[in-house]
């Protein structure tokens, strides 16, 4: 029978014991950089405004009450989430090709994706994920049973892509190898292809037929231009690629632990794709049934909200340029800062990466040394959060990364 005592300890999720003890240090000049959530200027957490707006109108509606979501999620959700990641004139949804659920957040669109892919995805499976990704990616796929490889990303010569590794990988992965994509804003290394690489990738995985799986968590916030953020999975979806997407609506709007996010199926264009599409739907949803029954309303009803209304729409951009603006403002300072006080090495990285996270090329003894001697918490990677950044701490952060590379 079964004894608890065989259960061995496993380990605490880094990324949350970092957070633990940052809340410990007492240390009044300690600074956060280790979390991918937004931090206003004075290092405090943003609601933002149209946010606000949207839950006075909610709380203001008699009619809505707690009752159960479709399984799929709020249709006026899911519908206004496809035409965000896929453009409101993509072809796919004029075709009728795109099936969407509203999911538990990025993680669970992912774990949706993969879970479907695990039980339909035809012969041996295998995906390629970025070296590095976000590290939940590899737990997501292992634990329903599909193997994790991965492809070049990037390059320690450069600190920028390795794009002849990245595409020489996929050339040679086998064919039919899932391939995971970050849309934009590449988690932890800040690096994307250019447009004109993502065609080559576009070129490269159409020839293997193999299948891309797009993980969207920064669309808006990166550049600040929705229609920038998600052109890789347009131009995907118009070279007429079949294709998942999951999205999360954390970061853009600032929705962390609501759990808004959806996951979009794009069957690839042929006569019977709606009836395919549908097909793929009821399984979805026969899935969903039995991983979560229904996903919850708050965070997907303040979307709806803002997604439905042009006005308020209006304002979450203009609340995605306040928080991207913010970020490459101090990825400037920081880049000025370091050159300013002649670290060694090359800093143009930190400017020429984008979206929530800076890959310093800090190595692990670094991190862990700056940690000790300057309070600064960063992951071990050398990865920092740009939000954990301001004008408050910028001097004290650059001094500290000054201190220990030398
Ligand atoms: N994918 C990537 C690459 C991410 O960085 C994140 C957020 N850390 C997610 C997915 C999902 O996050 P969430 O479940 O909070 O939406």
């Amino acid at each position: 029978s079964f004894s608890a005592e065989v259960v061995p300890q496993a380990p605490e999720d880094p990324m949350f014991g970092l957070s633990r003890a940052f809340k410990a240090d007492e240390h009044p000049s300690k600074v956060d950089v280790s979390i991918g959530a937004y931090r206003d200027n004075n290092a405090k957490p943003w609601v933002l405004p149209v946010v606000k707006k949207a839950d006075e109108i909610l709380r203001n509606d008699p009619n809505l009450d707690h009752e159960y979501a479709p399984i799929a999620g709020i249709a006026s959700f899911t519908s206004k989430a496809a035409e965000l990641i896929l453009g409101a004139d993509s072809p796919a949804l004029k075709e009728k090709r795109v099936t969407s659920v509203q999911t538990i957040s990025g993680t669970g669109a992912v774990h949706l994706g993969a879970l479907f892919l695990a039980r339909f995805f035809p012969g041996t499976k295998k995906v390629y994920v970025s070296n590095p990704t976000w590290a939940n990616h590899n737990q997501i796929f292992s634990n329903v049973g599909i193997p994790v490889a991965q492809y070049p990303y990037f390059s320690k010569q450069t600190k920028g892509l390795d794009f002849d590794g990245m595409k020489a990988a996929l050339s040679e992965a086998p064919e039919r190898s899932i391939i995971l994509l970050h849309a934009c804003a590449h988690n932890p290394t800040g690096i994307d292809p250019t447009l004109d690489q993502w065609k080559e990738i576009a070129v490269i995985i159409k020839e293997k037929n193999h299948f891309p799986f797009f993980d969207s968590a920064y669309q808006g916030f990166a550049s600040g231009d929705l229609l920038k953020d998600n052109a890789a999975v347009r131009y995907f979806v118009e070279q007429g690629l079949e294709l998942v997407a999951a999205q999360s609506f954390a970061k853009n709007f600032g929705l962390y632990g609501e759990r808004a996010g959806a996951f979009h199926f794009v069957t690839s264009p042929a006569p019977d794709a709606p009836e395919t599409t549908t097909r793929v739907a009821s399984q979805l949803a026969i899935l969903q049934r039995s991983e979560i029954s229904n996903p919850p309303l708050y965070g997907a009803r303040i979307v709806s909200t803002v997604l439905n209304d042009a006005q308020l729409f209006a304002e979450w951009e203009e609340n995605l340029r306040t928080m991207s603006s913010r970020i490459i403002e101090m990825r400037k300072l920081l880049r000025a800062k370091l050159e300013e006080l002649g670290t060694p090495g090359t800093w143009n990285h930190i400017t020429n990466q984008i979206g929530m996270f800076s890959f310093t090329g800090l190595n692990e003894p670094q991190a862990l040394k700056i940690r000790e001697e300057a309070h600064v918490y960063m992951t071990k990677n050398g990865r920092i959060s740009m939000a954990g950044l301001n004008t408050n701490n910028i001097d004290y952060f650059a001094k500290a990364v000054d201190k220990v590379v030398r």
